[in-house]
């Protein structure tokens, strides 16, 4: 579908609703065909910004709809039944992560909330017939840091492939450069004094269905035909 080509489409509707949204927000059903919809509880459950099958065969339909309808789901339902009737009521989703962070006391919240925001950012950072060459700018930024595109795609991969147990691997900037982190869990670079340009979900469920124990195949087959460039430009103009 032409849209999906459409970065103005890949990053409004729905990531504003999950990644910054109050109260009010209605969700957006109509981007990627799910049907998903209901009361504007926050923070929502924005759909990912493509159909389910759109990233097959590199992530199959089947997966997303577990990752998406299941675990992602699960985040988002546990974490409005945690802050109901809470001071986090009606933050937006990034200011109930950063009230959280480090807290032993709001783990439950933190865990729920960043997990959240996390694959929101993940559905974003893919796109069908991703991959290839960075916008220009985000090229000349890579290669700046890097030196080219392959060593942080190589670096990518190490970080995602090197995440013992569950956790994330990021593109982040930091003031001028960029630089590749991981993260456990549901730890997010958000808290880290990092801005988040793209992301690559190492749990198991993200992969499993489809590679079984082999990460390292689901990791290079979507640096190098899923990753959404353009979404990581847009984050670093930010
Ligand atoms: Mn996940």
């Amino acid at each position: 579908m032409a849209t999906n080509n459409d970065p103005s489409l890949l990053v409004q509707p729905g990531r504003r609703s999950f990644l910054g949204a109050g109260a009010s927000l209605l969700l957006v059903s109509a981007l990627g065909g799910w049907s998903r919809s209901g009361s504007a509880a926050t923070p929502s459950l924005a759909p990912p910004p493509y159909g389910e099958s759109a990233l097959d065969p590199v992530i199959s339909a089947r997966t997303i709809g577990f990752h998406y309808g299941k675990h992602h789901k699960g985040y988002v339902d546990n974490l409005n039944k945690l802050i109901a009737n809470t001071e986090f009521a009606d933050l937006p989703l990034d200011k109930i992560v950063a009230a959280t962070a480090g807290k032993a006391d709001k783990v439950a919240i933190f865990n729920n909330a960043a997990q959240t925001w996390n694959h929101s950012f993940y559905w974003n950072s893919l796109r069908p017939d991703g991959g290839g060459a960075p916008p220009a700018a985000l090229k000349q930024a890579i290669e700046a840091s890097f030196g080219s595109l392959d060593a942080l795609k190589k670096e990518l991969a190490t970080a995602a492939m090197t995440q013992f147990g569950s956790g994330w691997a990021w593109l982040v900037g930091e003031g001028g450069t960029l630089k590749v982190v991981k993260t456990a869990n549901a730890d997010t670079p958000l808290t880290q004094g990092l801005k988040p340009l793209l992301t690559i979900d190492v749990w198991e469920h993200a992969y499993y269905l489809d590679y079984q124990n082999r990460r390292a195949d689901y990791v290079n087959a979507v640096i190098d035909k899923l990753l959404n460039w353009g979404f990581a430009a847009d984050n670093l103009a930010r």
